[in-house]
């Protein structure tokens, strides 16, 4: 089955997240985890194992109280280093793959061996872009997800780095944290780091900078607070957390970055308590299709509108025709995911597009009706349908 037909064949769906909302008698219900390299290490080159057997306690009691838990881990990495003795060798994709692929199952095995204290079984799912992306495959992992939660089984998720490539891979484990809250319709993700939170300013060159509690738009300025920062062993910094933060939440969640090793940081969170910085759950979410559209697909190009399309788009809720179309960027696919930027090129708008960039070139500008006599074919009168769209 191809992409495109598995595209024509979605449908949409009420959410889950918002019935749970209404019907729960607890803060949350549904909760994923997500531990960076650094909280499981301490910022050394080793696993912290008391560290990871207090996360566990914490995770356990949530557990016992009914709700459920998924584990988003990062180490494998590191773990396989460490397994190896930090063995001289250049650190190519190669290399790391075969770090991970020696890490991966140490470190499964000690959240098998910890969460064993407290008698809960764990199930570990390896993820790639591609298992998010491709809309069956999408189906595959959400159905196994799901079906561990149904099961009392935690879920421990990381992604599949020993085969991931640089194309499928999604890079790091804040924004894989990201999808797999939208995989398991969860109501808040957790991001801990070595960070408390996010600052006013960075508070390594800014003693004065202020704890930010709560963000309720993730904008430019926001953004500019994160900068580029990266922590030791992991990938993420605070940028790629903001990204999966903005991600959760379109998708229903809650999500609070806060610093692994503050003192009860799961539970207390859990039970509403604010520590480190919350991004309350957009409120009206996007239907399950289109938060795959929007969380599980990098954009393969854009197209620039005109002011007329624009207006049809954001005002009128109309899906984009090719007479509003005046540049495309890009090569892609009919069935990618593309950007749709206004004409003073700022993003509005991302969907699916019916038309490949190839075929734009020749019809932008024209009525639909025209479509066929240039092209030889038509998919249609539009390039992006309306409920292929997401607004930004
Ligand atoms: N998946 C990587 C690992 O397990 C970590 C990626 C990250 O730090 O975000 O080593």
């Amino acid at each position: 089955m191809t992409d495109n037909m598995e595209t024509a064949e979605l449908q949409l769906k009420p959410r889950a997240v918002t019935q749970r909302r209404q019907n729960r008698s607890v803060m949350y219900q549904r909760i994923v985890v997500k531990l960076g390299t650094s909280v499981l290490t301490g910022g050394t080159p080793k696993l912290d194992h008391p560290h990871m057997v207090e996360l566990v306690r914490q995770c356990a009691e949530l557990y016992r109280q009914g709700r459920e838990i998924v584990i988003c881990t990062s180490g494998a990495i590191a773990v396989g280093r460490h397994r190896l003795d930090f063995p001289d060798i250049p650190n190519t994709v190669t290399n790391k793959q075969m770090f991970a692929a020696v890490g991966q199952s140490r470190l499964m095995q000690m959240w098998e061996r910890y969460f064993e204290i407290y008698g809960i079984h764990v199930g570990q799912i390896l993820l790639t872009r591609a298992d998010v992306t491709n809309r069956r495959r999408y189906l595959n992992a959400r159905d196994t997800l799901h079906t561990l939660l149904e099961h009392r089984i935690v879920p421990v998720i990381n992604e599949n780095d020993a085969v991931a490539t640089e194309e499928i891979k999604v890079g790091d484990n804040d924004n894989l944290s990201a999808l797999v809250s939208t995989l398991a319709e969860a109501d808040l993700l957790l991001l801990l780091t070595d960070q408390p939170g996010l600052f006013t300013a960075d508070p390594r060159t800014h003693p004065d900078a202020q704890l930010i509690p709560e963000v309720h738009k993730i904008d430019e300025t926001v953004k500019a607070l994160a900068g580029g920062s990266v922590s030791g062993l992991g990938v993420g910094g605070m940028a790629t957390k903001l990204q999966a933060a903005d991600v959760a939440r379109r998708a229903g969640a809650d999500v609070v970055i806060a610093a692994g090793s503050a003192p009860n940081v799961i539970t207390r969170i859990a039970s509403g308590e604010s520590v480190g910085t919350r991004f309350p759950a957009i409120e009206n979410p996007l239907e399950n299709r289109k938060r795959w559209i929007f969380a599980g697909r990098k954009p393969k190009g854009c197209v620039v509108i005109d002011e007329g399309a624009a207006q049809a788009l954001l005002k009128n809720g109309r899906s984009l025709l090719p007479a509003g179309v005046i540049a495309i960027n890009g090569s892609f696919n009919r069935g990618d995911t593309i950007c749709i930027e206004g004409p003073d090129k700022q993003e509005l708008a991302k969907g699916i597009t019916r038309y490949a960039s190839g075929d734009l070139y020749q019809i932008a500008g024209l009525h639909s009706d025209q479509i066929e006599a240039k092209l030889g074919y038509a998919y249609g009168p539009v390039v992006v349908h309306r409920n292929d769209l997401i607004l930004l």
